[in-house]
């Protein structure tokens, strides 16, 4: 069993308050790209996790692995004994690791859609969501994709109005940002002095039921790109380079370091990763569009 996952970027991410549970209150809008992980889940004798391909290396393969957390957590939900679990679970990263765009939830809302449909399982998208939630604040919208409002620790998803495809350009960097690490150079910022805050969601929300780039490209912000910029100064270049080569506006996807620049249209956005992947910024480019489904079983039957 076969699931395609996208990745997410945020398109609005406001940073309030550290609540009682540690976690910060969050007001968020996320789209997810033509950017995937696939994850095949399949009956075995030696259960455990393998992964391949963008940035492989550095994803755990045992119970530290979202995906097989995700298992565990499926399994336990329904009863299943987790002593006797015989689940393979193969993940082949397309999403870059640790680069903001949530590919560790990516993976844990497929592993979740693929094992649902491997078990044959009776269970709706809400009481999955219900599961995700559990295992990450971006899993629910992983599971979900589209576009959407999220709130609480971003798992609380709405989905939102967005007319027509936009045309990203995504520079992936050289190493990744530790979420935690981000998080906490904003608080050491925010105790120091006023580092830029984004303004309200709802002119984002007008922007995106009227399609048009030009206007969302103005109000595209997250609370956390002054942290990651404070903890790598060189994604001021990127950010900058990628305006420079034509694109609409440019921000930092999640906790980074990964950059997205939004683009007028699909010809724009080619030439604007020609000429940002001469530039020397970046790792590597990507051109991709979003909105695009969530979690979705591949070749087989669909959802649970
Ligand atoms: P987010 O934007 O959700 O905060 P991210 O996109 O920056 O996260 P991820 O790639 O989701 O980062 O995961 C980061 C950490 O999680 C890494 O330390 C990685 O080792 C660990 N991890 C656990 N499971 C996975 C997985 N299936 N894929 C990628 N990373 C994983």
């Amino acid at each position: 069993m076969t699931v395609r996952v996208p990745a997410k970027v945020n398109l609005h991410l406001a940073v309030g308050d550290v609540r009682k549970d540690g976690f910060h209150e969050l007001t968020t809008v996320f789209q997810s790209l033509s950017l995937t992980d696939e994850v095949t889940v399949a009956v075995a004798e030696d259960p455990g996790v393998e992964v391949q391909g963008e940035g492989a290396s550095a994803v755990p393969t045992n119970g530290a692995n979202l995906a097989w957390r995700a298992v565990e957590e499926l399994a336990r939900h329904v009863g299943r004994d987790l002593a006797e679990l015989k689940v393979r679970v193969l993940i082949r990263k397309g999403i870059p690791v640790s680069g903001g765009m949530a590919g560790g939830s990516a993976d844990a809302a497929a592993t979740l859609v693929g094992l649902a449909n491997l078990w044959k399982l009776e269970i709706g998208r809400d009481e999955l969501a219900g599961i995700a939630a559990n295992l990450g604040s971006d899993v629910p919208f992983m599971l979900h994709g589209g576009t959407a409002l999220g709130t609480g620790r971003g798992e609380a998803i709405v989905p939102v109005l967005s007319r027509h495809t936009f045309h990203w350009v995504l520079a992936f960097a050289r190493g990744g940002l530790a979420t935690p690490k981000v998080y906490g150079e904003l608080d050491r910022l925010r105790l120091e002095g006023e580092p830029p805050r984004v303004g309200e969601v709802e002119p984002v929300l007008e922007a995106l039921a009227s399609g048009e780039p030009h206007r969302l490209a103005q109000l595209l912000g997250n609370d956390l790109q002054a942290a990651a910029v404070s903890l790598r100064p060189g994604l001021r270049r990127t950010l900058r380079a990628g305006v420079a080569a034509g694109a609409l506006a440019g921000t930092v996807s999640g906790s980074g370091p990964t950059c997205a620049f939004l683009c007028a249209d699909a010809d724009d956005a080619l030439r604007v990763a020609a000429e940002l992947s001469g530039a020397g910024v970046c790792r590597t480019v990507r051109v991709v569009h979003g909105p695009v489904p969530g979690a979705r079983v591949i070749g087989g039957d669909d959802e649970p």
